[in-house]
């Protein structure tokens, strides 16, 4: 486990939703059912450290710890442990195999959390991806904005900016994790010019609530951050106890779709168990009908639409 201190000062009370996210619970321990890497990235891995899911996208692992360690992450099998080997040498390779993979035009780079290499390190990381001319957009994944806000500097933005295009997606789960710190984070990577997007897991005595997720989500807007996923949470051995039911998010979504700002709706998806990509879950708003198609607007009102023609 790793909590820092300033995620810790977030914390009001023993079981609050960001104790629960730090804090190991016995109940891990007990979860035989859960897949140890649920993903299947061993498998899609066609050198260390290097994911090749999607054609033309590929994730490169670049640094293997975070700055504090969720008890629901998908990678826990190796994040900050021993098992996860991040090295010079595996960097070399993903970049290797980047090279001569010019399907690839987007690489998400993340960990554990790029951001907690130092500046340098990750300046040689984006400037040898850059020299790659296949390779048109950066992305890079990080939880720091929201778990170490005050690890995004104006010396790091100024580095950033210099490879774009480049996108942040972060991980917010909780309107409690939007504090002033994180707020001037967030400012200062979008005055950087760089896209934020927000992938949110939903997770049980978290955020499984139309009330906090839509805090969040509006929240999250206002802080010039896109949300962007939220995500069904994966079925990773020691995380049973967050899983919520996909009707839980369902409804949600019906929540928050014409209720809140078109920009503040994420898409809710489920990563396929065993590396078969993302899949969006939608709430139905079609009711099929005799001839015309049925639809419900999201105030319950019902509505027709001519069927196909011919
Ligand atoms: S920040 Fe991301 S990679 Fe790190 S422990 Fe949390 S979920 Fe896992």
């Amino acid at each position: 486990m790793r909590i820092n201190s300033y995620y810790l000062s977030l914390i009001q009370e023993m079981g609050d939703p960001i104790w629960k996210q730090a804090v190991p619970d016995s109940r891990e321990l007990e979860d035989r059912e859960g897949m140890v890497d649920p993903l299947g990235e061993e498998k899609l891995s066609p050198v260390p450290g290097l994911v090749h899911k999607y054609p033309d996208r590929a994730l490169l692992l670049v640094c293997s710890e975070c700055a504090m360690y969720c008890r629901f992450c998908t990678r826990k099998r190796k994040v900050g442990r021993p098992e996860m080997v991040i090295t010079d040498a595996t960097i070399r390779a993903g970049l290797e195999y980047l090279q001569k993979t010019p399907a690839i035009r987007e690489v998400l780079i993340s960990g554990g959390d790029p951001l907690l290499l130092s500046t340098a390190r990750l300046e040689e990381i984006l400037c040898s991806l850059r020299a790659i001319p296949s390779i048109e957009v950066i992305r890079i994944g990080t939880r720091v904005p929201c778990t170490l806000p005050m690890r995004v500097t104006e010396n790091l933005v100024s580095m950033l900016k210099k490879y774009h295009p480049l996108y942040i997606n972060t991980h917010f789960n909780h309107p409690a994790e939007l504090t002033p710190e994180a707020r001037q984070a967030c400012s200062l990577l979008a005055d950087g010019g760089i896209p934020l997007g927000c992938q949110t897991v939903l997770l049980k005595g978290v955020n499984d609530d139309p009330e906090t997720i839509r805090e969040l989500m509006v929240g999250l807007l206002a802080m010039r951050v896109k949300p962007y996923y939220l995500f069904q949470a994966d079925l990773t051995r020691g995380t049973g106890h967050f899983r919520t039911s996909i009707s839980c998010g369902l409804n949600i979504m019906r929540s928050l779709i014409g209720h809140v700002s078109g920009m503040a709706v994420p898409t809710y998806a489920l990563d396929a168990p065993g590396g078969g990509g993302k899949i969006p879950l939608t709430p139905s708003y079609n009711v099929i009908g005799k001839g015309e198609t049925d639809f419900t607007s999201y105030l319950g009102q019902v509505f027709q639409y001519p069927g196909e023609k011919g």
